[in-house]
């Protein structure tokens, strides 16, 4: 949308703010199990997550957009996560990082969440047991595409475009 010729610089203000937020995403870690030692590696050095402007973890859900929720979840833990979740302000983003949080993974009992989509909204599924960061990275691409086209979307409906079709039910 950024246009150069003639010497103007012009944008509309929905892309202009889907451009800021996607590059200043402030992470949530919530790690809950084995996960989080890969999600630690995604925020150390090595892979240099401040090329995304995600560098700041945030240990407050006030100052947080984006949870990414690493490891098996019991219905206990879930009840404090569901509570962080509602304190985070809106616009905000999920990440299910790792087959325990996607699915339940191995654990297979009456004491684990079968996937953390039963009472979080996520947004990107990682696979894997445990993923690699670079995996990490690649959802929080696909994360800043998602917000990219966000508001866009959202302003079409608004003029009168056709809806976007409804998720598929789970
Ligand atoms: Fe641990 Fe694997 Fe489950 Fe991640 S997916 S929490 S590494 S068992």
């Amino acid at each position: 949308m950024l246009d150069l010729r003639e010497g103007f610089l012009t944008t509309r203000l929905d892309v202009l703010l889907n451009w800021a937020r996607s590059n200043s995403l402030m992470p949530m870690p919530m790690g809950l199990a084995c996960c989080a030692i890969e999600m630690m590696a995604f925020a150390g050095p090595k892979y240099d997550v401040a090329r995304f402007g995600s560098e700041a973890m945030r240990f407050s859900p006030r100052q947080a957009d984006l949870m990414i929720v690493a490891g098996w979840c019991s219905y206990k833990m879930a009840h404090a996560i569901r509570r962080v979740w509602d304190q985070m302000p809106d616009p905000k983003w999920c990440i299910a990082m790792g087959a325990c949080a996607s699915t339940g993974g191995m654990h297979r009992c009456y004491g684990v969440v079968q996937g953390v989509d039963n009472f979080l909204p996520v947004d990107v599924y990682i696979p894997g047991c445990p993923p690699r960061p670079e995996a990490v990275l690649h959802a929080l691409m696909d994360i800043q595409e998602k917000i990219r086209n966000e508001y866009s979307v959202a302003l079409d409906y608004a003029k009168g475009e056709p809806r976007p079709p409804a998720p598929p039910a789970r």
